[in-house]
């Protein structure tokens, strides 16, 4: 067969969730043009449509234009502009003045750290916690608030819907982590609204991850991310609101902790959302250096199944299959994730994370698998099968009895 044909057949393969049909390779990173960009659409209406990562003429995807040009800001100028900002929320009449949403990682351990010791803010810290704790990441929790020293509301959401809409939107989404981010999400404005403040710190922007980099120009976030008109609209686990009261027989009260605020009630609120990576540069090994001097942080005792690092995403026992239900959609394992950044923080050659992601990436997460499969009344033979009907032609072969990804970075 011709280079021409086999291009062609190529081609012609299907490819699910509106992926681009072509794979191509971010040239400075390990990253491809098929990892997703969250947006609001994608969380609230239905399905796996959303935006995909922006590779431009010279090959260079956005996240890494990104790292670039944060080496031409000005720190200095940020910190200013930041000093201001929070010159006029600070309080001293006892009360909170910023909220940040967390769950003792070293992300948020950093942020409410340096808001309250190098700032003098008052931060109220708030976490929707995993739905299976990992022993380090209970003790990570527990170090933020003790060590860290912070007041912290924690809501546990009613077991039984958590587990019955997680469950629904691996079979109909293959997303593990789809119900816990919604949850996460939702409850950040709520809370802040509870309690009268108007400032909700994040870490990073996503679009250190390859969101587009019109969305990294701001230090505030759209309020609108936290507010949704049409409630028949929304899906929870690719089921609509709806159907989920008909055909489960789940109340308004059973989904509220997964629903957005009323956006009404949001602008009058007058909350804003920033985030701290904005004024301060952030660097993951940074903040991990940060948590374990100040928070009592730790890494992992042993390596993270899919990757090679220690010290991402160690809290949830779901994180694993999480990033393993991105390579089988995507092909782009937690390895590809770890190593893109490092790249772009220069602690990595490609070279090296190429050779990182062809070691690690796609290595099944057996260490907590069952349990969680057990967690949410699934068997595990269920999850495997449909990891096989979320494969896009596109993307994987079958040799035998083994899958095979047709493209892989190089
Ligand atoms: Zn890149």
């Amino acid at each position: 067969m011709s280079l021409a044909t086999a291009a062609g057949r190529e081609e012609a393969l299907e490819s699910k969730y509106g992926l681009p049909r072509q794979v191509v390779f971010c040239r400075r990173c390990v990253m491809s043009n098929q990892r997703p960009c969250s947006s609001i659409e994608f969380l609230h209406t239905n399905t796996h449509k959303h935006r995909h990562l922006h590779i431009d003429e010279a090959g260079v995807c956005d996240a890494c234009r990104m790292a670039g040009q944060k080496e031409q800001i000005d720190w200095n100028q940020r910190e200013q502009e930041l000093r201001q900002l929070l010159d006029q929320h600070r309080r001293s009449d006892g009360e909170y003045d910023c909220l940040v949403p967390g769950s003792g990682g070293k992300d948020s351990c950093y942020a409410a750290h340096i808001l309250k010791y190098r700032y003098g803010m008052h931060p109220l810290t708030v976490t929707w916690p995993p739905g299976l704790y990992t022993d380090i990441g209970l003790k990570n929790f527990h170090s933020w608030i003790t060590v860290g020293a912070f007041d912290n509301v924690t809501f546990r959401p009613n077991g039984r819907v958590h587990a019955l809409l997680t469950r629904l939107s691996i079979e109909n989404l293959l997303n593990p982590f789809q119900t816990f981010v919604l949850g996460q999400k939702n409850l950040a404005p709520k809370v802040t609204m509870r309690y009268g403040i108007k400032l909700i710190f994040y870490g990073e922007n996503e679009a250190e991850y390859g969101n587009p980099i019109a969305d990294n120009t701001s230090s505030l976030r759209d309020r609108a991310y936290y507010a949704f008109n049409d409630l028949s609209r929304v899906h929870l686990g690719g089921v609509s609101v709806p159907e989920l009261r008909e055909r489960y027989g789940l109340t308004l009260n059973d989904l509220l902790p997964y629903l957005p605020a009323d956006p009404l009630e949001l602008e009058r609120s007058g909350i804003e959302v920033r985030y701290l990576g904005y004024y301060l540069k952030w660097t993951p090994q940074e903040a991990y250096y940060y948590a374990v001097e100040h928070c009592g942080f730790e890494a992992n005792p042993f390596r993270t199944e899919g990757t090679y690092s220690k010290y991402n995403s160690l809290d949830d026992k779901a994180d694993g299959l999480h990033y393993y239900t991105a390579y089988i959609k995507f092909g782009l394992g937690r390895a590809s994730s770890d190593a893109s950044q490092e790249i772009r923080n220069k602690h990595l050659t490609r070279e090296e994370g190429v050779a990182l992601v062809r070691r690690f990436d796609g290595e099944f997460p057996e260490r907590y698998f069952r349990e969680v499969m057990e967690s949410i009344g699934m068997a595990p033979e269920q999850f495997l099968e449909l990891c096989d009907e979320f494969r896009s032609p596109h993307l994987w072969r079958k040799e035998g009895n083994t899958w095979q990804l047709r493209h892989q970075v190089s």
